[in-house]
């Protein structure tokens, strides 16, 4: 790193003409470029299947910079950074064409030997890209190299462990950044923020005091083009093996004794070695799966899942998932920490609630008017902020108490957080800060969770499906799985809580 902050390094984009690398990646480059993150000692090689000229891709580049509505100020020196390499993934001469590329680009910028390996294609290429890295030289550097890898990591435990042993034999763990976007966002990272910094939290935040913990992440989009990749994944793999568990971790990890990489990494460690495992006839009782049928979303007529292109017409595949996951360690005995993901739900919105316990005697009990719990909102997306929900005296008079809101909201835009979330773990990476991105570890933890609760589902077909209708709040039986625990899912509007 240079004094000012500033980074150096030449960045291999495999996958450069695909959608990742348009949408997310090009545009967050473009930022970190214009905060003066990124030094002029930078270049970034795209790599991709289609013959194109450096001109062609940096035109691609520029109009994906503005597609992302930046202003595009100093464009074109951004966009002179940027080279194209037609390659074919497994063929070692594609490979030592780029080595050639690589070491000329090197020597023009000074780079001194620096290089991240940014994996955005299939997951099948993965392993392959990784062991001709290490065959065919190029990870032969005096400088750092890295690689990011794009999720899905694995489809269960077995496959996720052969991807590994490939990656690790040309990258040690510390080389190997897998990104989970979610670690990227504004409002995932505050987590740790607002529960250590703060003298009001930290005391409440176990089982004495906290009765649940929900945790939401919907989306109103059906599975689109994407229902080759889909069939094979679902909701729990595709949402709950990765982000979803990695919320929970930083919100049920103990305290790191420093804010440093392999600390915080540990505590969230020792937390998915604390779940409690879920299998065989044990699944129903914790999870609910929810597969979409066809509707009527935001006036227009949409499909049912199984009607979606490359869709099976009698799929068994998850659209939806609820969980209630137990952690078993002295701080979260008792307390359950309930998620739920799904597509073609009401609205797009990824958010947690922390429910208190009742205070222990209610001096303001009214009938058919319970006091609210306090709760503790955090907006991941689309709004970002932190509402705190609690008590008060109803203005004029009398003592009845009525709920009041504390409210903070960064000032979010829609669409706006994930290509953020891209342009910090970029910047992470290149800075050698693996802390948001996840650890094998993790990754292996949460999958042998997971796979016990697809194996129970792959072994019954769910006679339900389809079981919700678009736009609504996904199967009756995910409101079930808490009245069953006498509490229920808090619905939040407009910065605003109720009771569903
Ligand atoms: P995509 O299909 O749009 O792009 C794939 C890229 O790989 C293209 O540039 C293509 O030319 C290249 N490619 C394919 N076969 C090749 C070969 N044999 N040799 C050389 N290049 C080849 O895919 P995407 O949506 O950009 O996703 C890439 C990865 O990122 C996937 O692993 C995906 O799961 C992950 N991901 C994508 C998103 C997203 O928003 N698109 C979000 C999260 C994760």
């Amino acid at each position: 790193m240079s004094q000012n902050g500033e980074q150096k390094s030449l960045i291999m984009i495999f996958g450069a003409t695909g959608d990742l690398a348009n949408r997310k990646l090009f545009p967050s480059l473009y930022r970190l470029f214009r905060k003066g993150l990124l030094s002029d000692r930078f270049a970034v090689i795209g790599v991709a299947r289609r013959p194109l000229t450096n001109e062609q891709f940096q035109e691609n580049v520029k109009k994906s910079v503005v597609e992302a509505g930046e202003n595009a100020g100093g464009i074109a020196e951004f966009a002179s950074h940027f080279y194209y390499h037609s390659h074919d993934v497994t063929d070692s001469a594609s490979y030592a064409a780029l080595k050639g590329m690589a070491k000329e680009l090197d020597n023009h910028y000074g780079l001194g030997g620096n290089r991240i390996f940014y994996l955005a294609m299939a997951p099948e290429f993965f392993g392959p890209i990784a062991l001709h890295l290490k065959s065919d030289g190029l990870t032969d550097v005096q400088g750092f190299k890295r690689l990011v890898i794009e999720k899905p990591f694995g489809h269960d435990l077995e496959s996720a462990i052969e991807l590994n042993e490939q990656i690790r034999t040309a990258f040690s763990e510390d080389e190997v950044y897998r990104i989970d976007h979610y670690l990227g966002k504004q409002m995932v990272q505050n987590i740790e923020v607002i529960r250590f910094a703060n003298a009001l939290f930290e005391p409440l935040w176990n089982n004495r005091y906290i009765s649940n913990i929900q945790v939401t992440s919907s989306e109103t989009l059906g599975v689109e083009e994407r229902g080759r990749y889909y069939e094979t994944s679902g909701a729990l793999r595709d949402m709950v093996q990765n982000h979803m568990l990695q919320m929970v971790a930083l919100l049920a990890m103990e305290p790191p004794i420093k804010l440093t990489t392999d600390e915080i990494r540990s505590e969230k460690i020792r937390v998915f070695r604390s779940l409690r495992t879920i299998e065989g006839e044990e699944v129903s009782n914790y999870f609910v799966r929810g597969q979409y049928g066809a509707g009527t979303l935001d006036g227009k007529e949409v499909p049912s899942y199984r009607d979606e292109p490359n869709v099976d017409k009698n799929s068994n595949t998850e659209t939806y998932v609820a969980g209630k996951l137990m952690i078993d360690n002295q701080r979260w005995a008792g307390v359950p920490f309930y998620i739920r993901t799904g597509k073609r739900l009401g609205a797009k919105s990824t958010k947690i609630i922390v429910q208190f316990k009742d205070v222990p005697m209610n001096l303001y009990y009214q009938p058919n008017k319970p006091l609210n719990p306090n709760l503790l909102v955090i907006h991941i997306q689309p709004e970002e902020g932190i509402t705190l929900h609690l008590n008060a005296k109803k203005a004029g008079q009398g003592m009845d108490a009525t709920e009041v809101k504390l409210s903070f909201a960064n000032n979010a835009i829609n669409e706006m957080n994930t290509p953020e979330a891209y342009e910090l773990l970029l910047y992470d990476c290149m800075r050698g800060d693996a802390t948001n991105f996840a650890h094998w570890d993790e990754v292996a933890l949460s999958w042998s969770f997971v796979d016990k609760i697809s194996d129970a589902w792959e072994s019954t077909k769910d006679e339900s499906f389809p079981n919700y209708e678009p736009g609504s709040r996904g199967p009756a039986a995910a409101d079930e799985l808490l009245s069953k625990d006498g509490f229920f899912w808090w619905r939040v509007r407009d910065l605003k809580v109720e009771r569903c």
